[in-house]
């Protein structure tokens, strides 16, 4: 049984959820592009909005980040994403010169030998590059939903506690059968790590796949507690500055931008901003 197969069970408002992103979308490219990207793991979840950007022949671009040590699968999924997205999509991978140098000093894998080791590698081969996708970038757009784990339960549709730039989460309320509904409705390419049992995909030596009952990102750092489990692409920038939900709704609302909570209230939006 696939991915498709096993998961592809939309909720009962799907509907109304996606037109809810696109209408999202759509205001965050008036908003912000040129100066807007689309952060893509080539994971299911920013798979679907890689589709819906091309879909909507937004102003943007797409950007992945090759650490260096991908899945050959995940290599062969952006391969076929460069080739068939109309939107560009830039690849920013680590600076050579430090990815060596770390290697030599600590090793091939030294991921597993402390937690520090662990995100000295992140910030190598993720967080450096992530800066320079995102300089001159006002916003960006991520696949984060709430439903992937309790550290993400509060994600909310746009988060503006970053006074840098603002980050547009479209799937926030997206559950993980929407997002195959939509793959399989779309006809969107995915990961085939996802047919086995992989539904969080990051580098190869830090990814697994998760047994039955196991939580959506057990696969990820499986050796660490589960409240250490980011590599820091995702993380507050600093502590104590994030926004509540409420009123990064509020201050999203005030703004005249889709509203964020309540299934009803973003009918009510969309069809505003229709
Ligand atoms: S996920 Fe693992 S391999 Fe990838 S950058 Fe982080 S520590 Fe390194």
């Amino acid at each position: 049984m696939n991915a498709i197969a096993l998961n592809a069970r939309p909720s009962a408002s799907f509907d109304a959820k996606l037109a809810q992103t696109k209408a999202l979308l759509q205001q965050a490219a008036q908003e912000f592009a040129p100066a807007l990207t689309l952060a893509c793991s080539l994971g299911a979840e920013d798979m679907v909005l890689a589709d819906l950007v091309n879909t909507l022949a937004l102003d943007l671009d797409i950007f992945v980040l090759d650490t260096g040590r991908l899945h050959a699968q995940t290599l062969q999924l952006l391969s076929q994403l460069q080739t068939t997205s109309r939107v560009p999509v830039k690849v920013f991978q680590p600076d050579a010169q430090a990815a060596a140098d770390f290697v030599a000093r600590e090793g091939q894998d030294p991921m597993y030998k402390s937690i520090e080791l662990r995100k000295a590698c992140c910030h190598i081969r993720k967080m450096e590059p992530l800066e320079r996708a995102l300089a001159g970038k006002t916003a960006w757009i991520t696949g984060l939903r709430r439903e992937q784990s309790g550290a993400r339960a509060d994600v909310p549709f746009v988060d503006r506690s970053d006074a840098t730039r603002v980050k547009l989460n479209p799937l926030s309320d997206w559950t993980w059968g929407d997002v195959w509904h939509y793959i399989s409705t779309n006809n969107v390419a995915y990961n085939p790590l996802h047919d086995d049992f992989f539904p969080s995909i990051g580098c190869e030596p830090c990814t697994r796949a998760i047994a039955l009952g196991e939580d959506f990102r057990a696969g990820r750092w499986w050796w660490e507690s589960s409240d250490l489990k980011e590599c820091g692409l995702h993380v507050k920038p600093q502590a104590g500055a994030s926004t509540p939900v409420a009123a990064s709704a509020q201050a999203h609302v005030a703004s005249g931008d889709v509203k964020p909570e309540g299934r009803d209230e973003a009918k009510t939006s969309v069809q505003e901003t229709a």
